[in-house]
């Protein structure tokens, strides 16, 4: 018997998002992180893993899913320019939630790549991604609220805090918590510091939190996640000195700025295990 997933809550409306359509057979709601203007996701109400899993029995409900699909691509005035559906199975088809679903697409060219994705990190491009990812998983808070690495350089880290029912701050507006947010940008600017000392002398340094004001502007969208991107501008001797701007849909609409400064501290004080799980020669599991 295949797990439940979030998809399962969403449909039983034990979670908030933003329902379109809903009858007996299927569910259509739209796409937490969208990768275009109209971005719908369409389930069946009963849970099937994967296309592998599909029976004779559930076509009635796979049926609806085209049925919704079309009914809703017209109102949402896509139809007549065109769109693409799209079903995702197992790890190669780039599956995430094993619930199956049908991606609705359009409001604008969408090209040839026929995967709806995410940012897709080219490492020639970021090199650090990967040693800023292993130092974000270091640190539980960070593990526990699903913070992502999507590009990390000498000069910027850029970092995905996912929405979550978790950190809802105000149960009346969904809105995440404020605090949530601090961290996120804390830990941005903590990253950035410690790739560009890494990238200038080619030393591993954990550097505290020695002071961050954060101004906030305006709170985050429920339903969507927050990005923070993070700078470190400035390397004396003994101070880091980060700026940092957390927004969703664009860095111009940004929901907090911020200014941090980070303490110093010699190599030497970082552990062997931490220096071999941030070189990538620990298993995860190894440095919980
Ligand atoms: P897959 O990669 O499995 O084909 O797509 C899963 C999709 O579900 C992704 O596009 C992702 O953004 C979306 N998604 C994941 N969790 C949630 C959620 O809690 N709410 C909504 N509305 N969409 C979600």
């Amino acid at each position: 018997m295949a797990e439940e997933t979030i998809f399962s809550k969403i449909i039983r409306r034990e979670i908030p998002a933003d329902i379109l359509y809903q009858d007996e057979l299927v569910t259509a709601f739209r796409d937490i992180a969208p990768q275009a203007p109209t971005h719908i996701l369409i389930i069946p109400n009963h849970l099937i893993a994967t296309a592998n899993d599909v029976k004779a029995s559930d076509e009635k409900a796979l049926g609806r899913m085209m049925t919704v699909a079309a009914k809703l691509a017209d109102e949402a005035g896509i139809a007549d320019d065109g769109y693409r559906l799209i079903m995702n199975c197992n790890k190669h088809g780039g599956q995430e939630v094993y619930h199956i679903h049908m991606h609705l697409l359009g409001g604008k060219p969408l090209g040839t790549n026929a995967e709806p994705r995410r940012m897709i990190i080219n490492s020639d491009y970021f090199p650090l991604t990967e040693v800023a990812t292993r130092f974000v998983n270091q640190l539980a808070q960070c593990r526990r609220l699903g913070l992502s690495v999507k590009e990390a350089s000498e000069h910027h880290v850029l970092i995905e805090l996912p929405y979550s029912q978790d950190i809802i701050g105000y149960p009346d507006t969904s809105v995440i918590h404020g605090g949530v947010i601090t961290t996120l940008i804390d830990t941005a600017c903590g990253t950035a510091v410690v790739c560009a000392i890494l990238k200038k002398y080619q030393s591993l340094e954990l550097s505290p939190t020695l002071d961050l004001r954060v101004d906030y502007m305006k709170p985050a969208e429920p339903l969507k996640p927050v990005y923070a991107f993070a700078e470190c501008y400035r390397l004396s001797s003994s101070v880091a000195f980060t700026r940092a701007i957390a927004y969703q849909e664009s860095i111009d609409e940004p929901i907090a700025h911020a200014v941090g400064s980070f303490m110093r501290i010699s190599p030497e004080m970082v552990g062997e295990e931490f220096r071999q799980a941030l070189m990538g020669n620990l298993p995860e599991s190894q440095h919980d």
